[in-house]
């Protein structure tokens, strides 16, 4: 747990976008992790299982408070609609048993009782398929069925669905469409190392699911059309990146800037040596997202560093004064005359939301500061725009692997 709290003392301030940050903070509290990962293996004619299956994803879509008969004033709040694009429904207890069959279903919860289309219901626990088409709730269709289970005065909502449709469904929302195939193959392996790594997370902590459907974790929104990122999870199915016999912590950002993951400080690597790439990725240098510049006015820096330094002067110069190995800013000085004030890094970094990164040179023409820096996000794993461009130099998605996270193999892990 050392390496993580490392990790999250290092990142919690960095501003990443989509999956990045969700991925991030996530793989962090997966950090408990410390069973052996085990592997089905498969060929055509056989399935030998050597430990737990990860075949199926559960993933919370919703949660519903219970409804109270005697204060709501919202009953409709605490209804969960569900319907289907095929024809009809239908729920089932535990035991499989029928309970009803009908083209939509409404669930609530009242006094700790389950409703099904009004009726009472003594399970506490039903599964509803769609019998033929996907199955739809609050505007989205879903492969796979639903749970709904009572929780600590909750009704949970929860999507059982097989793990490949799943990463499929998520590189919609949090990988490039437009990109090449062979790119949306890498995506696609780190996004299922990462939703393994929570599955088995999960299964430690019994949790009743093991992801949610927003960016806490991977920003899942049901089925869509897409070829190519469905040919992307097809033709990488089951592969994760193992390292130690374990699946790795995938890390990821938008772009790296350049910058030689092993020297940053902050980092303490022993438990990740596959984050500690010693070389730099050259490959994102000619994208329009390498290189970031902001110029703000005097006046602007005060405001804005006002919120980190209380009683600020006026500024008169804004300089670094400590670096790390790889380039990182560490530390800069706020000075006004003889007054002066360190902040760290991550201070000035938390006051200014256009800087993208820490690898950033500041220079002052008049009463303006201009800040100019490379990448965007945290440096570590995976260079999105750098893996893109490899894929153009003709770069196959292991080898982009094996660059980003050295000392990792691809393992097939059902
Ligand atoms: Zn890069």
């Amino acid at each position: 747990m050392q390496f993580l709290n490392y990790l999250f003392s290092y990142l919690s301030n960095i501003r990443l976008h989509g999956i990045n940050r969700c991925l991030v903070l996530s793989i962090l509290y997966a950090g408990h992790i410390t069973q052996p990962f085990f592997f089905t293996r498969t060929n055509k004619q056989t399935q030998i299982q050597a430990g737990p299956l990860y075949d199926t994803v559960r993933v919370l879509l919703k949660t519903v408070p219970h409804i109270d008969q005697h204060t709501d004033q919202h009953a409709d709040q605490h209804v969960v609609l569900i319907s289907t694009t095929g024809e009809c429904l239908q729920v089932c207890d535990t035991n499989g048993k029928k309970v009803i069959k009908a083209p939509t279903i409404d669930i609530q919860v009242k006094k700790g009782i389950l409703y099904v289309n009004g009726k009472k219901n003594r399970q506490s626990k039903l599964h509803i398929t769609s019998l033929s088409g996907h199955i739809c709730i609050d505007g989205k269709s879903y492969d796979g069925y639903l749970s709904c289970m009572q929780q600590h005065n909750e009704l949970l909502i929860i999507n059982e669905v097989p793990l490949e449709e799943y990463i499929c469904s998520v590189l919609h929302t949090e990988s490039w469409p437009g990109w090449p195939l062979e790119v949306n193959k890498v995506f696609a392996i780190t996004s299922r190392t990462y939703v393994i790594s929570m599955m088995m997370q999960a299964q430690k902590a019994e949790r009743l699911y093991h992801v949610h459907n927003s960016n806490r974790h991977q920003t899942y929104q049901g089925v869509h059309d897409k070829k190519i990122l469905k040919d992307a999870v097809k033709q990488t199915e089951g592969i994760i990146l193992t390292h130690d016999n374990k699946p790795i912590i995938a890390m990821f950002d938008s772009c790296c800037g350049g910058v030689i993951p092993a020297h940053i400080h902050d980092v303490e690597f022993n438990h990740a040596p596959y984050l500690a790439r010693t070389y730099p990725c050259t490959h994102c240098k000619r994208c329009w997202i390498y290189n970031w510049q902001v110029t703000l006015t005097a006046d602007e820096l005060h405001e804005r560093l006002q919120r980190q330094v209380k009683k600020l002067k006026p500024i008169h110069g804004l300089h670094v004064t400590k670096r790390d190995k790889a380039g990182l800013v560490q530390q800069v000085l706020v000075s006004n005359g003889r007054k002066k004030v360190h902040l760290d890094g991550k201070q000035l970094y938390s006051c200014l939301k256009e800087i993208k990164s820490f690898c950033y040179t500041i220079e002052k023409e008049k009463d303006t500061f201009t800040l100019s820096g490379r990448g965007y996000g945290h440096h570590l794993g995976l260079c999105q725009w750098g893996a893109r461009e490899m894929v153009r130099d003709g770069w196959d998605y292991r080898r982009i692997l094996k660059f980003y996270y050295p000392g990792t193999k691809c393992t097939r892990c059902a």
